[in-house]
């Protein structure tokens, strides 16, 4: 069964999508936590960062220069955290991976 962002990915759910290519979609979060928070996600569903292997990894790497993409494209380029929840524990709420992009405000070190 598709999860939330399956549904986004889909049409199912509407989204303010950002970016989108054949490989990843970025819409923006639904409870911001920063002027700009942009969720990127990859259109094949793994639900964890852990849950990627090795045949993923060009698709990580993809998402990765498209994060800086959609920073740059946002205003954000010049500074700018991306986070990866993974695990209920560490604060991964929905299980299809996805990139949360922070920016529009200053950030502090550790997260919390
Ligand atoms: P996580 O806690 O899994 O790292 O992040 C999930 C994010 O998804 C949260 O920041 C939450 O606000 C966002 N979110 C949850 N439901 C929706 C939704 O229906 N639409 C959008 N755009 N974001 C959502």
């Amino acid at each position: 069964m598709a999860t939330l962002f399956g549904k986004v990915i889909s049409r199912e759910i509407p989204a303010d999508i950002v970016y989108e290519d054949d490989q990843c979609l970025a819409f923006r979060d639904i409870n911001p936590q920063a002027p700009t928070h942009v969720l990127l996600i990859p259109k094949k569903e793994i639900p964890r960062l852990v849950d990627a292997t090795s045949a993923d990894q060009a698709l990580l790497g993809h998402m990765m220069v498209a994060a800086g993409t959609i920073a740059r494209q946002l205003g954000a380029g010049d500074a700018f955290r991306l986070v990866v929840n993974n695990g209920a524990q560490a604060g991964q709420s929905v299980f299809h991976l996805h990139m949360h992009i922070l920016g529009g405000r200053g950030f502090t070190w550790p997260p919390g």
